[in-house]
């Protein structure tokens, strides 16, 4: 208890999984947490000095496997105290050590891990006015670091973090993320010491780790803050896991400019990588993955989170996918070829670890097998960045043909009882093995001659863990029995012996057995170190690999699915003719109706959208912002044609999402995103805002809608493209009154009193909501359908009796007049009267145009 109490200490935030011979033990309120998570039998063990019972658990150590990614699942830190010398050769209390501290942010065990999703360990350092961030994902190596500084840095770091979604946050002793943590999954937080932080220290051991003398070439000089976090993250890393990392040789600078921003609201509410329901269902990463690896998988997801905004980049990736649409048989031939491909990232993190097991090696000489038939399918496709794909891959013969020759083909998953290690690599173990075979074939062939000198013919020789081998004679032979042998154990249906020319077998083959096994081990351990030592180049390999394999996806997707390469540019006009939402085009049961998006900073910079509930604004309004992000992400767009101009910025906020973790109302929710866009926005950047203001009271949602959109239109700094849907019909009226608004409504009909909706988008405005017949279908009972219409009824007598509409600031007074039209209470305006008189049936085009004049006039008078 004395050794247990001194691992503890230096553990305290950590369950102490302490092996005792063929158990892991946890005591006290270790045993009392893990009994309860992992549903195991609390006991308590002999008295402690102050003579309570102590609480105990354990799991068998075969068993640790199963048992640990469940408390690492929930949250909790593990450290594995290991006997570290052989009970057999100890004296006195058995050694042991904490071999390696599993958290949510570094197990990478594959029953823990999402095959397709990161699992990043990030850590967060304060440094004068700025914030450095570091995360990595060391079941892959991915690692970058930023850095935030200015009044809406916490805010940034927040953004970042929702989008990263670190398993595990490393805080320096006394820091406090406050406010900066997502509110859905937010990370565990592991306090560490202040010192990991220290800025020269940091330096120092981010250099080490990525074997140079200074930061420059990674452009990370001028970033103490993010140096201060990512030395962190290795300096705990290199603590926790006892393994020189060999797989984490660069970290990439993250630079907000280099990537579309898209904030987590905007991803949630476009569905990017999760549906409605939270799991990937619905999202457009289901719709698009098509990858054939894990590594691909987990590269796209990447790639929509992050796009470009770098023209080029954008291009090369165009390019590389349109090569690979094009060429449908080789595109087939690759994705065939890499079916063969196994988490190459993974399996190398795992080397770098030293957890990886011989299967894991297997798998990493399989899929380097694999590599020179990719590189020779590959070699017929052109675009740039294939081109630079193909040479980066390498398969690494010297490593691969070390694995093959040193492994046999399928290795069992558990070392100790060896069998991996193939014959003739190794003279020692071919010699031990001889020794081995020679002496089960001698303990065979005595079976049959002591049957020959006793003359019984059911003599067996056997052998259990117990006894090593033993001859059986059943009960009827029993006096048959030379006096020779042994007698050891009797059993139901007769006696066990020994001889003394069996036991010398038995030493000499089970003396070799040991041996062998250590061997074996040894050699493997020999090889891990090997390939270990080449984990950089294995992971340029896997990186290559899943470039190709996303590439090969996303002209997969946009073959099948009947996608354009969008032309990207840096200029203005963002147009599209026919697009279509990538998702739901694929879950609609009718057609899906196509529409066109014409956005531009000049006749066309806000749009207002209005029609009928139920109509499509919501869909139209997502696959608009989700065209931008596909197209930038570097992916086919789903569209007849499209001209997209690069945004750098996407923002997306649906009305009416609350926040109840965080204690505040839908309509706080919603204003504060709605002031985010505001204040954030530029030129550059495509909002789509869908039924801002109605959270609260008509009135005061009315006006603040019409104060967004008129900001939005005419703030001189920034005029973001923006798509505006509603249900406040008044606000049409600000196309009339300021120049880069336009209207365009979703079309609707209505027949015998029903609603068909036609999902068609159209220029100009539409008077009407439909909530009362889409109330109906949606299957309220008939009387309150027939209650609501009357009230609407009175409602609208009420209001056009009372004048019209409210009269609303910001149309300019130039315009007044001709608004008034609309305002005015239509039923009795002379010029209406004379409208409906009219027989459209009888009036010649020159008789239209004078009636057209004279009633200008009238409306002018
Ligand atoms: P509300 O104002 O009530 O929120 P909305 O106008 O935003 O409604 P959506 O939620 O976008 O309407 O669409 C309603 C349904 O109509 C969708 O679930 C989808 O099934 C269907 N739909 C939307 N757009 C199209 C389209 N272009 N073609 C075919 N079906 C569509």
């Amino acid at each position: 208890m004395r050794q247990y109490l001194d691992v503890k200490r230096q553990h305290r935030d950590a369950i102490v999984l302490f092996r005792m011979g063929d158990f892991y033990e946890m005591f006290y309120e270790d045993a009392l947490a893990a009994s309860r998570v992992l549903e195991l039998t609390l006991t308590s063990r002999a008295k402690d000095a102050g003579g309570a019972a102590i609480p105990m658990c354990g799991i068998p150590f075969h068993a640790l496997d199963t048992y640990l990614p469940r408390l690492v699942r929930k949250g909790y830190r593990a450290a594995i105290c290991e006997q570290v010398e052989d009970p057999k050769k100890a004296k006195g209390i058995v050694k042991r050590e904490v071999t390696r501290v599993v958290s949510p942010g570094t197990f990478t065990d594959a029953g823990y891990l999402e095959a397709r999703e990161p699992a990043f360990l990030a850590a967060l350092a304060p440094h004068g006015d700025a914030w450095g961030l570091a995360f990595l994902d060391v079941s892959t190596g991915q690692f970058a670091a930023a850095e935030f500084r200015g009044p809406g840095a916490r805010e940034a770091v927040g953004a970042e973090l929702a989008v990263i979604r670190p398993k595990e946050l490393l805080l320096g002793d006394g820091v406090s993320a406050d406010g900066m943590l997502p509110a859905f999954n937010p990370p565990r937080i592991t306090v560490v010491d202040g010192w990991l932080f220290e800025p020269a220290r940091a330096r120092a051991t981010l250099c080490e780790q990525l074997r140079t003398a200074s930061l420059a070439g990674h452009g990370l000089e001028p970033f103490a803050a993010a140096v201060a976090a990512a030395g962190a993250l290795v300096t705990h890393l290199r603590d926790t896991q006892r393994s020189e990392l060999t797989h984490i040789r660069d970290v990439a600078l993250r630079v907000t400019a280099d990537a579309l921003l898209i904030d987590p609201v905007t991803l949630r509410h476009l569905n990017v990588v999760e549906g409605v329901d939270g799991g990937r269902e619905g999202s457009l990463l289901a719709e698009l993955d098509r990858t054939i690896t894990s590594m691909g998988g987990r590269l796209l997801r990447q790639w929509l989170v992050r796009p470009l905004v770098a023209l080029a980049r954008i291009q090369d990736r165009l390019d590389a996918v349109e090569d690979c649409a094009f060429r449908a048989t080789e595109r087939g031939r690759v994705r065939d070829a890499l079916k063969h491909v196994h988490d190459l990232e993974r399996l190398v993190a795992r080397v770098s670890l030293g957890t990886a097991n011989p299967r894991d090696l297997v798998a990493i000489g399989q899929t380097l097998a694999v590599v020179p038939r990719l590189r020779a399918l590959a070699a017929d496709l052109q675009a740039p960045l294939l081109r630079s794909v193909v040479a980066e891959i390498d398969d690494l013969a010297e490593i691969r043909t070390a694995i093959e020759g040193t492994l046999v083909d399928e290795p069992p998953v558990v070392t100790r009882d060896g069998g991996l290690i193939r014959d003739g690599v190794d003279p020692e173990l071919d010699g031990l093995r001889a020794i081995s075979r020679g002496g089960k074939s001698a303990i065979v062939a005595m079976e049959e001659s002591e049957k020959g000198r006793t003359g019984i013919a059911s003599l067996k020789v056997r052998y259990n863990r117990v006894f090593g081998y033993y001859i059986e004679i059943s009960k009827s032979n029993l006096g048959a029995v030379p006096a020779d042998y042994i007698r050891k154990q009797t059993i139901a249906g007769g006696e066990r012996y020994i001889t003394p020319a069996l036991k010398e077998y038995e030493d000499k083959v089970l003396g070799a057995e040991e041996r062998i096994t250590v061997r074996e081990l040894e050699l493997f351990e020999a090889l891990r170190v090997r390939v270990a030592a080449a984990a950089g180049p294995l992971l340029d390999t896997a990186r290559g690999v899943a470039t190709l394999d996303v590439i090969a996806a996303l002209a997969d997707a946009a073959a099948v699915c009947n996608y354009t390469k969008p032309l990207v540019h840096d200029g203005d006009e963002f147009v599209a003719v026919d697009a279509r939402h990538p998702v739901v085009e694929r879950h609609v049961s009718a057609a899906f109706v196509p529409n066109d998006v014409h956005l531009d900073s000049s006749t066309r910079q806000v749009v207002i959208l209005t029609g009928p509930n139920m109509g499509g604004k919501s869909t139209y309004l997502r696959q608009v912002a989700l065209l931008a992000l596909m197209a930038q992400a570097g992916s086919f767009v789903p569209a007849k044609t499209a001209k997209v101009a690069i945004v750098d910025r996407i923002y997306a906020r649906v009305g009416a999402s609350d926040n109840i973790a965080k204690g505040q109302s839908t309509f706080m929710v919603e204003m504060q995103e709605t002031a985010t866009i505001l204040h954030t926005a530029t030129n550059r950047s495509l909002v789509i805002l869908d039924e801002i203001g109605r959270g609260t009271a008509t009135f005061d949602g009315l006006s603040l809608a019409w104060a967004v959109a008129e900001h939005l239109a005419s703030n001189p700094t920034a005029r973001p493209k923006t798509i505006f849907a509603t249900h406040y019909h008044e606000l049409t009226d600000l196309a009339d009154a300021l120049a880069g608004v336009v209207n365009s409504h979703v079309t609707a009909r209505e027949f015998k009193d029903e609603i068909v909706f036609l999902h068609k988008i159209v220029d100009g405005r539409s008077d009407r909501s439909y909530g009362i017949q889409v109330a109906r279908l949606a299957g309220l009972p008939p009387a309150v359908v027939r209650r609501a219409s009357e009230i609407l009824k009175s409602l609208e007598q009420d209001e056009l009796t009372r004048g019209g509409r409210p009269s609303l600031s910001g149309a300019p007074a130039a315009n007044q007049r001709q608004l008034a039209l609309f305002q005015t209470a239509a039923a009795d305006h002379p010029v209406v009267d004379r409208l409906r008189g009219l027989d459209l049936d009888r009036l010649t085009p020159i008789e239209a145009l004078n009636l057209l004049a004279a009633l200008k006039r009238e409306t002018e008078a």
